[in-house]
């Protein structure tokens, strides 16, 4: 690590192998964070993105395990935090949806939306919390709910409960962490282009997004990197959309 990417701090972004976690990987270290990579296994998928990192003069380091599985996810984000010290910030973007109407929907099925969406944000955030606390340098916390969890979605009632959930908690730590200058605010994409609407029936969703089209990564990653900044010190308990005017 050169000398300015060791003066960087450390942002933890979970889901960083594709879609918008990926992108806000990158977007955090173009604005001279060093990332934490995450992805659910196998971490040398995580390789290229660190790569790219590196080679733009930041810093990157990759973690991989199922955050739905607290055991795992304290396990791993504690030895993080051992060998490397705690974050000053995290994107808790790991996320997965598993859509069908409510009346055939199996318990298995809400059960996995639920785990990882909702309890992933207790899984993740627990262990990393307190060693955020006492570095005494303020922090950032930005969490993906969905659109969903605004105004719910045909064929996603777990998904959505998880989303909604999601908002109720960050508001609710951002209370408890704003005296300590850390900030919580939730990110609410509408559709986005990335593997998890592969299977969405995009033209009748076009119809009702004003702005004719989905969404890009990028244009997800950009408002979490301005959350992360010090410019957005001020800014917490917020749910913020990023929608081509769905909603
Ligand atoms: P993708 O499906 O493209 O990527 C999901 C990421 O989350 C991957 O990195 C995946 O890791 C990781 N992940 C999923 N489940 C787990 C798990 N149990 N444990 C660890 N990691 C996991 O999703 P998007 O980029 O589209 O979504 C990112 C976030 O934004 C999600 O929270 C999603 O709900 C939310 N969102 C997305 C929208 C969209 O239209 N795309 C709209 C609204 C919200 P791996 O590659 O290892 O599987």
């Amino acid at each position: 690590m050169n000398d300015r990417a060791a003066q960087r701090r450390w942002i933890l972004v979970t889901g960083a192998s594709r879609g918008i976690g990926r992108a806000a990987a990158l977007a955090l270290a173009q604005a001279g964070f060093n990332v934490a990579a995450h992805c659910r296994a196998q971490p040398e998928r995580l390789a290229p993105l660190c790569a790219e990192i590196e080679a733009a003069g930041g810093s990157a380091r990759m973690l991989a395990f199922d955050i739905a599985d607290r055991a795992a996810c304290a396990a791993g984000i504690e030895a993080d935090i051992a060998a490397h010290g705690a974050y000053y910030g995290v994107v808790c973007n790991a996320g997965l949806n598993q859509d069908g109407v409510f009346a055939g929907m199996s318990g298995a099925s809400w059960d996995k939306v639920v785990h990882a969406n909702l309890d992933g944000f207790y899984n993740v955030l627990h262990p990393l919390l307190m060693p955020m606390v006492r570095l005494r340098k303020g922090g950032r916390i930005v969490v993906l709910s969905s659109v969903a969890g605004l105004i719910g979605n045909r064929g996603q009632v777990n998904y959505s409960a998880a989303k909604a959930g999601l908002i109720g908690a960050a508001k609710a730590l951002a209370l408890e962490m704003a005296s300590r200058n850390i900030t919580v605010n939730c990110v609410t994409p509408g559709l986005i282009e990335t593997d998890m609407i592969e299977q969405a029936p995009r033209e009748e969703l076009l119809k009702a997004i004003p702005a004719g089209r989905v969404g890009q990564p990028q244009e997800v990653a950009a408002l979490i990197a301005f959350l992360c900044s010090d410019t957005a010190a001020y800014i917490t308990r917020q749910v913020i959309s990023v929608n081509g005017g769905l909603i």
